[in-house]
């Protein structure tokens, strides 16, 4: 099937379907600047320093040489909160500077040519940046949190008011340190939030997953869970991935560029 016939064909699915479930990764973020995790290209200087200037593009190889999967986790904080904190620092700085781009933006557009016609798209997203918010998106399930709000380690308080620039976690009024408001690798995601997920993927009649490696669980079985209750399954990334032998259409490429393409009336 040709590009252009793909793209017409999931336009059209869009057009017809009620419930449409989106479940975005870190692959969407990446062309306003933000690293993946699992893709050294998509790391390139050049994307930082137009995205968030030199200084930005300098500290990513600063912390090329950690495990995101080891800083990111309860261990990690525990063995080293210091690093932990700055790591997510700078990613919280780095976040805050970005814009979002071509593809959260025709997200936004997405969500209400769908509501026009009183359906009802669901956002599910693994990302901790707030992009989508920030662009206008607005059913949204932050399945990982994100990383601009915070809670104490030990017993889960919340807070939203934090100092940039701290070299140490900050301390809560029950003496625990301060961690970000994420779901680290091992821990449980937040049980309603996945509960919505799972439902809006089992009632979607059409299923579209950008932007993500599909390997990090549960998010990457919501794709297999929409499919079993019969959805049309559709994946936008720059390459395959352990979904793409299961889904009806392929669409490679980047999100900025095939997502406006699907749009009933462009942005
Ligand atoms: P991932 O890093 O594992 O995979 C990213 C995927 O995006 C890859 O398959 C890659 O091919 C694809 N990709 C890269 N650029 C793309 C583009 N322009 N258009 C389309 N696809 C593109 O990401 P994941 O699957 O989200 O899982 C990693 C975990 O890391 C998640 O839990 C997420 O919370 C976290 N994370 C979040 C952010 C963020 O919030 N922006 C950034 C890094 C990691």
């Amino acid at each position: 099937m040709s590009d252009k016939i793909s793209i017409d064909l999931v336009r059209q699915w869009l057009q017809e379907s009620k419930r449409v479930a989106v479940l975005t990764g870190a692959g969407i973020s990446a062309e306003s600047g933000v690293p993946t995790f699992r893709k050294p290209d998509a790391r390139k200087p050049t994307s930082y320093k137009q995205a968030s200037g030199a200084q930005a593009s300098e500290d990513v190889y600063l912390w090329d040489k950690y495990d995101p999967a080891e800083l990111a986790s309860r261990s990690g904080f525990k063995k080293n909160p210091e690093l932990v904190w700055q790591w997510y620092d700078y990613r919280r700085c780095l976040v805050e500077r970005v814009e979002p781009n071509a593809g959260h933006i025709a997200l936004v557009q997405l969500e209400k040519e769908i509501a026009a016609r009183e359906g009802r798209m669901t956002l599910i997203t693994q990302n901790v940046d707030r992009l989508h918010q920030r662009a206008g998106s607005e059913n949204i399930l932050e399945v990982h949190g994100n990383i601009l709000t915070f809670r104490c380690f030990d017993h889960g308080h919340f807070a939203s008011d934090v100092e940039r620039g701290l070299k140490a976690p900050p301390v809560c009024d029950c003496s625990s340190l301060l961690r970000p408001n994420v779901v680290w690798f091992g821990e449980a995601l937040d049980k309603d939030v996945l509960d919505a997920a799972m439902s809006s993927a089992e009632r979607c009649r059409l299923f579209l997953a950008i932007g993500t490696s599909a390997l990090v669980q549960p998010a990457a079985s919501l794709p297999f869970i929409a499919r079993e209750r019969g959805a049309k399954l559709v994946e936008v990334n720059l390459e395959e991935t352990p979904l793409t032998n299961s889904v009806d259409v392929f669409l490679k490429g980047s999100a900025g560029e095939i997502l406006p393409r699907l749009l009933k009336s462009p942005a």
